[in-house]
């Protein structure tokens, strides 16, 4: 290999590659799974969403959980209402940069804008400052691991592809039947707009979410925010 060509591959390993890879396979400096047995927290990207996530607020009333949002500064701008809602009934609100991007494509000064400008969001609309950041994709670079503004990394236990039509509503239940529970964070989005995601993939996550939300609930299992399934002390 030239030697230019090894300083960049050497320059990108450190910059993206390693980081990423301490997160997924180490889990250094992140959180994937809290300490509560028979309990979970359902968490969802890429919104707020007009269509999709009012439905899923009306479900969650619906059975009494509270859940945490990790939501597009962009997007909480432009539908403040929904993100009142989301905070009015209880719900947590992370980060998830403001507009959908990876930590891959974005250099230091970026990266701190996004950051940011989506806490700026959330705290304008809210009152509340977040607490919580997961980045799009669960990608990172070096800066996104170690300079996030108090902001606790938040990852997941369990990933369903919800954000894909063609997993429809059973096969995506049966993979959430795969739940075991044990204080799992799941992942799941309530906006089918991003890049690789299905517009109206959301409809068929609600569904699965319904039926997996009455049969947990009929087993004695507790739906819970962030907090109060890795901090219990606290709340
Ligand atoms: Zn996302």
């Amino acid at each position: 290999m030239k030697k230019p060509l090894i300083i960049i591959s050497f320059i990108i390993g450190l910059y993206m590659v390693i980081p990423t890879l301490l997160v997924k396979v180490f889990s250094i400096g992140v959180t994937k799974k809290g300490g509560i047995s028979n309990a979970v927290a359902l968490t969802f990207d890429d919104g707020p969403n007009p269509l999709f996530t009012p439905q899923l607020l009306d479900l969650l009333g619906e059975h009494q959980i509270k859940a945490t949002f990790f939501v597009v500064g962009a997007k909480a701008e432009k539908y403040p209402e929904i993100l009142k809602r989301i905070n009015e009934e209880g719900h947590e609100i992370g980060v998830h940069h403001y507009k959908h991007i990876s930590n891959w494509l974005l250099g230091p000064v970026a990266y701190q804008r996004n950051l940011s400008e989506s806490i700026n969001a959330i705290h304008n609309i809210t009152g509340k400052k977040p607490l919580y950041y997961r980045p799009p994709w669960g990608h990172f670079n070096i800066f996104s691991l170690f300079f996030r503004r108090n902001l606790k990394i938040i990852m997941w236990s369990h990933i369903s592809q919800d954000w894909k039509v063609h997993k429809g509503e059973m096969e995506l239940y049966d993979k959430l039947k795969q739940v075991d529970a044990a204080g799992d964070i799941i992942l799941l989005h309530d906006c089918g707009e991003t890049f690789g995601a299905d517009r109206e993939a959301p409809a068929f996550m609600l569904s699965a979410l319904e039926r997996f939300i009455i049969e947990r609930k009929a087993k004695g299992v507790q739906f819970m925010t962030v907090t109060s399934l890795i901090e219990p002390k606290n709340t």
